[in-house]
């Protein structure tokens, strides 16, 4: 009978390379293993062939387990197989609900390891060639949730729009048009703002705007979930903001 025991991994943003070496070595050890919809399922290739793959992200847009099926499932496959590893994407304490798995695991007394992962709030703006920091651009950056427990705005992100930081927004999409206008009555209506869809995939998409455009380009651009939306100076460095924006600028300066 196997130990039982919990690696939660951090699957890195979606390209598989981007997960840790330690995450790879946990997932080839594994009884069973638990992923998420935004953990690449490539990475099942490390598990042992005989290894069971439970998916537990949605289907059909509707989650096939709840948060608390799954940490039954954790314990139970736990006790039953041995080690089992929980697949999260990006990193499992950034937005992951990775907390409340172990805390609910640990409640059992059954170890559990926390395996860091590659956040997509940093990796997809970069997949990109955006800096969420960078000398005289950006002094902090925030990654704020568009989805709270209530449903609501958070409200981190007017104080984020009063400030000069670089605000990253993750499950943001649906929200984007109420998150414009928040910045646009702190006047930040010209702040540049990028979407990175898939960000590291090899079906990554992206645009770049400004807090006025983005919402009408998405729309004729079609893009969507899963996304990050950065906002802030630090997009101005991209060689398509620059094209787009900064040379009109200078051509309007020229008369
Ligand atoms: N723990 C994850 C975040 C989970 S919340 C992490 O650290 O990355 C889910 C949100 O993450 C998505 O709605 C989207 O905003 C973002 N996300 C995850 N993977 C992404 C990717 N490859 N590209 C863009 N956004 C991504």
């Amino acid at each position: 009978m196997n130990i039982p025991r919990i690696s939660l991994i951090g699957a890195g943003p979606g390209d598989i390379e981007l997960i840790t070496l330690k995450g790879i070595k946990a997932i080839e050890s594994a009884d069973v293993i638990l992923y998420d919809a935004l953990a690449n399922e490539e990475l099942l290739a490390y598990a042992k062939p005989e290894a069971i793959k439970v998916y537990v992200g949605k289907r059909l847009g509707k989650y096939v387990y709840t948060q608390e099926q799954i940490n039954y499932q954790l314990v139970q496959l736990a006790l039953d197989y041995g080690h089992v590893v929980r697949l999260k994407g990006g990193d499992p304490f950034v937005f992951g609900r990775g907390f409340e798995e172990i805390e609910y695991v640990r409640s059992f007394n059954i170890p559990c390891e926390v395996i860091s992962g590659v956040t997509s709030a940093i990796a997809a703006p970069a997949s990109v060639g955006i800096p969420v920091t960078t000398r005289g651009y950006a002094e902090s950056f925030w990654v704020i949730t568009g989805t709270t427990k209530t449903g609501e705005l958070s409200n981190d992100l007017r104080l984020a729009a009063q400030s000069t930081a670089t605000v990253v927004v993750l499950m943001g999409m649906s929200k984007l048009d109420q998150i414009c206008e928040i910045f646009t009555e702190y006047q930040k209506q010209e702040t540049p703002v990028a979407i990175v869809q898939n960000g590291t995939r090899d079906n990554a998409k992206y645009l770049v705007g400004t807090i006025e455009d983005i919402g009408a380009k998405v729309k004729t651009q079609k893009l969507s979930n899963p996304a990050v939306i950065v906002i802030g100076e630090v997009v101005s460095l991209h060689p398509e903001y620059i094209e787009t924006y900064l040379k009109e600028e200078i051509r309007t300066m020229r008369g």
